[in-house]
């Protein structure tokens, strides 16, 4: 919603909003218990992680993100997406059944590189730039977004109040 905010503030030069590129995330579940203890990480894809594997607090094992670009902020998961987890999936675990996979959930980035091109960088904007007092847009906070937030917070809070 960063860009749509921005793009709705009257005293803003509209030069400063990028156009944001949506690449979704799904994400699919395994029913019952997958044979590990720890996070596995496979070598990252363009626009993405890779599929990987995280463990929620009770043990059940969801795989992905995967890339889906898209123009639309539809978080339904396409079931046919899942025949590409497969073969991901079993260059780690071979003996993942047929079939074993479910729709679980997905997440939209909001990226400032569009397919193809080179991953951008975050984008934070306070007066310095936009000349807008107390107005900090902050722009393509995807992953590791949720990683950094407490550094991104911070930086906020000096470009708000540098004295402080
Ligand atoms: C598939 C996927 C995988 C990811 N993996 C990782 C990872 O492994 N590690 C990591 O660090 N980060 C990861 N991220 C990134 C992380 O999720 C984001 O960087 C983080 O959630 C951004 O936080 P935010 O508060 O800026 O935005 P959001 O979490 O999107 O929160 C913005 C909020 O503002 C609300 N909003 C929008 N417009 C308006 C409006 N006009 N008025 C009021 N409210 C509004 C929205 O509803 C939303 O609740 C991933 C993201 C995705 C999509």
């Amino acid at each position: 919603g960063a860009a749509a905010l921005a793009g709705s503030l009257e005293g803003l030069n509209q030069q400063f909003v990028p156009k944001l590129h949506y690449a979704k995330g799904n994400y699919f579940s395994v029913a019952g218990r997958a044979p590990f203890s720890r996070l596995v990480y496979p070598v990252p894809e363009p626009g993405g992680l890779g599929v990987h594997l995280t463990l929620d607090l009770d043990g059940v094992a969801r795989f992905g993100p995967d890339v889906e670009w898209t123009d639309q902020l539809d978080y339904r998961v396409d079931p046919a997406r899942g025949e590409r987890f497969y073969s991901e999936i079993r260059k780690y675990w071979p003996d993942l059944a047929d079939g074993s996979l479910q729709p679980a959930y997905s997440g939209i980035r909001p990226k400032l590189s569009g397919p193809g091109e080179a991953n951008a960088d975050f984008v934070v904007q306070d007066v310095a730039v936009h000349g807008v007092d107390s107005l900090v847009n902050l722009f393509g906070i995807e992953s590791p977004g949720l990683t950094s937030c407490l550094t991104i917070a911070d930086h906020v809070a000096q470009c708000l109040a540098p004295k402080l």
